[in-house]
């Protein structure tokens, strides 16, 4: 039996760290049996006791950006990322409802506390060819909204770095543009840095079988890089398998740190200093109210 608990509690960082795309909504995992379910509070408890000062809480259908936009707005430790999954696309599209759904992504994403339309992108992965028109209608849709809102863009490229490049390449690529979960090789990277495109990078730089990552990961220029849990999955060596939180950061960040021949401290730094370049500062006023508690489970 895999172990579903999730790990200890890492040593705290010295220097603080954000987790710039995470998923800590009520609606994460609530379908499988025996994940122990963390409040999203105490997620972002456990976050501050280790020296991860805020998170990007990263939406992927219009509930969870709701979500994310409206607490977000009231907690000082979050922000919030607005978008429609490229998984998700297809299927909105074919129930007819994929505008209206664009429709009020580009409403949250005037909100002030959303600093980032995603995750949006292409993922051949999951989704096969017949989905592949929608896919790439609603990756634009959400190109032209983060523009037209100045906000960052945070790109899911699951299996199509080529087509990913060429779309932003044509339509033109916001300012601030992040390769979330970052899955290319050393030559995406620098193609990707020439075009002052960030890279976050996600558990998956600590895995065995991921060399090429941490080739990517050694030649992209440090004021380019991030780091994410993109939790509840991909959690970072030595937990690999177990639940994933905003808590274990500290592993990926000292990973890549020792892969760089860095230390933590220096890359702390930089990543956090370019963190809040790309969505700004998690110490704006907060203008919502407190949203209610909700049930186990459920989505407000
Ligand atoms: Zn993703
Ligand atoms: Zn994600």
């Amino acid at each position: 039996m895999p172990d579903r608990t999730y790990p200890p509690l890492p040593d705290a960082l010295v220097v603080p760290v954000y987790d710039d795309h995470t998923h800590i909504d009520p609606s994460v995992r609530r379908d499988e049996p025996g994940i122990d379910h963390l409040d999203w509070r105490e997620h972002l408890d456990r976050a501050s006791a280790v020296g991860v000062r805020g998170i990007v809480q990263v939406g992927v259908d219009v509930e969870t950006s709701r979500w994310g936009a409206e607490h977000a707005a009231s907690e000082p430790r979050m922000l919030a990322a607005v978008a429609l999954h490229p998984n998700e696309a297809p299927l909105l599209e074919a129930a007819g409802g994929l505008d209206e759904a664009i429709a009020e992504i580009d409403a949250l994403a005037a909100l002030p506390r959303v600093r980032a339309v995603g995750e949006t992108g292409l993922d051949y992965f999951r989704t096969d060819e017949s989905g592949r028109a929608a896919q790439l209608k609603s990756f634009e849709a959400h190109i032209d909204i983060a523009k037209r809102h100045g906000l960052a863009l945070q790109i899911h490229d699951r299996d199509a770095h080529d087509d990913v490049v060429a779309t932003l390449l044509r339509v033109g690529a916001p300012e601030k543009t992040v390769f979330h979960c970052f899955s290319g090789e050393a030559a995406l990277a620098r193609l990707a840095a020439e075009h002052g495109w960030y890279l976050s990078f996600a558990g998956t730089v600590t895995f065995k079988n991921a060399p090429a990552l941490r080739e990517a990961l050694a030649v992209v220029p440090r004021s380019l890089i991030m780091v994410e849990t993109d939790a509840p999955y991909l959690t970072p060596a030595p937990h690999r398998g177990r639940p994933n939180a905003p808590y274990l950061i500290p592993h990926t960040l000292r990973f890549m740190a020792q892969h760089l021949g860095t230390e933590v401290e220096h890359l702390a730094a930089q990543t956090a200093s370019n963190t809040v370049e790309v969505y700004g500062s998690w110490e704006t006023e907060l203008t919502g109210a407190v949203p209610p508690a909700e049930p186990d489970g459920a989505i407000a």
